[in-house]
């Protein structure tokens, strides 16, 4: 599973970028981008922080 991101949703808060143990997302344009897909471990944690529900663990498939 990747994070992936609704962009249309995505406020650019920062939230997921926090939450990451790892360094998946950035920030670009006032918005969050899966920058380094293959350090997501599957925690979790960037769905669970993202106030607006933009944020979805995905088959990569
Ligand atoms: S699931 Fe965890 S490791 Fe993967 S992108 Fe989200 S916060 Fe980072
Ligand atoms: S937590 Fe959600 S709204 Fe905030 S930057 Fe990440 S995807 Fe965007």
């Amino acid at each position: 599973m990747i994070p992936q991101i609704s962009l249309p949703l995505c406020t650019g808060c920062g939230a997921c970028v926090e939450a990451c143990p790892g360094e998946v997302f950035i920030l670009e344009n006032e918005k969050s981008r899966v920058a380094l897909p293959e350090e997501c471990i599957e925690c979790g944690a960037c769905e669970e922080s993202c106030p607006v529900g933009a944020v979805s663990l995905v088959d990569p498939a």
